[in-house]
């Protein structure tokens, strides 16, 4: 967090007013993780576009989270940060209001429940993969926006893929048992002798008090994030990788609730231009794929090496049908084509060109 300090040091220069250091800002988003409106006193307005409130629901950017966005009256909040134990707005434009006056507050309550999914999401993959791979597991780091997460846990190997479906699983289980989410301030030395040190997945925290996330009987770290109530809230975790990112370090990247919905639809969606592409039904994708690809190796083969090939070859056959879901079929073609799944679409589009190609040239 040491950025955030320059940058208000610097606007403090071009500033003409004689700011009184502001009182700690009273945080709201606390009591109630999906607060939407509130109503707040305008302290400041520094430069025109920094704007600090007695008290706000606005999350500051902070343990890896990124922050809430949203409106105060009608200007656009485009980021909000902590100095010190003050929270500032930052506004897109020149606010028609002004110091002194009261203020109406909106959080964009998508994006918070989005950033909520994916915090909650990195503290139950955390507990997932202490329990799936070993009580070595700790949080190295965490990255949560609104599109995706990542959680970097101690591990000294690359983990494989079915390590990785067991963390899902796992991490899925977790949401389904639909576990309370507890969150308590608690004094340091009681949650430590409570807890155990292990509740400083995120780093040291400085203060008296801590404030203690507890998915009970599952996983409990001292954090300052926003959290769902309870896992269920959490909705499916979709794991997109695992990458190992030093000695020590594997990073895993993922997606929560409505972002996993929309992961999912975006494989459904590649689905359906590939069956319109290859002019068969969803569930003959992977066969017609695997059959594109083999008479396409034929001819490549056959024009290179001038080998005896009959048009007949070159014909496709009738595809199978199969059980994949959306997800796996598209996987299972970007495999046969050696791209990346968003590429099998323009890659079929090819090979069918080309077999026409190595026809005529036969
Ligand atoms: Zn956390």
């Amino acid at each position: 967090m040491h950025g955030e300090k320059d940058e208000l040091k610097e606007d403090d220069k071009k500033s003409n007013i004689q700011m009184k250091r502001p009182p700690a800002t009273e945080v709201l988003y606390y009591d109630d993780p999906i607060i939407t409106s509130f109503k707040a006193k305008v302290l400041n307005i520094i430069n025109d576009k920094y704007v600090i409130l007695d008290k706000t629901a606005f999350y500051p950017r902070g343990g890896g989270q990124e922050p809430d966005l949203g409106l105060l009256e009608d200007s656009e909040v485009i980021n909000v940060f902590k100095q010190g134990d003050v929270i500032i707005h930052e506004l897109k434009e020149t606010p028609k209001f002004h110091e002194l006056e009261d203020v109406a507050g909106k959080v964009n309550l998508i994006r918070r429940n989005q950033l909520m999914q994916h915090h909650t999401g990195t503290h139950i993959i955390n507990a997932a993969a202490r329990k799936v791979i070993g009580k070595h597991i700790n949080q190295a780091g965490a990255f949560k926006a609104e599109e995706k997460a990542r959680i970097d846990i101690t591990h000294y190997e690359a983990l494989t893929k079915e390590q990785e479906q067991k963390i899902e699983e796992e991490a899925n289980r977790i949401v389904e048992s639909s576990i309370k989410v507890k969150k308590d301030l608690m004094p340091r030395n009681v949650a430590e002798k409570e807890y155990g040190m292990g509740i400083y997945q995120g780093g040291a925290v400085p203060g008296k008090n801590l404030r203690i996330i507890n998915i009970i009987g599952t996983d409990v770290e001292c954090c300052g994030g926003t959290h769902a109530n309870n896992t269920s809230e959490v909705g499916k975790i979709k794991i997109l990788r695992s990458t190992k990112i030093s000695d020590s370090i594997v990073r895993i990247e993922f997606v929560a609730g409505e972002a996993a919905k929309k992961e999912e639809e975006r494989y459904s969606a590649i689905l359906s231009q590939m069956s319109k592409m290859l002019n068969v039904a969803s569930n003959e994708v992977f066969s017609a794929s695997k059959d594109l690809f083999e008479k396409w190796k034929l001819g490549r083969k056959a024009i290179k090496k001038k080998q005896k090939v009959f048009l007949k070859d070159l014909k496709l056959k009738i595809p199978d049908k199969d059980e994949f879901n959306d997800e796996d079929t598209v996987k299972k073609v970007a495999a046969i084509f050696k791209t990346q799944p968003e590429h099998i679409v323009k890659t079929a589009e090819r090979f069918i060109k080309e077999i026409e190609e190595y026809k005529s040239k036969l």
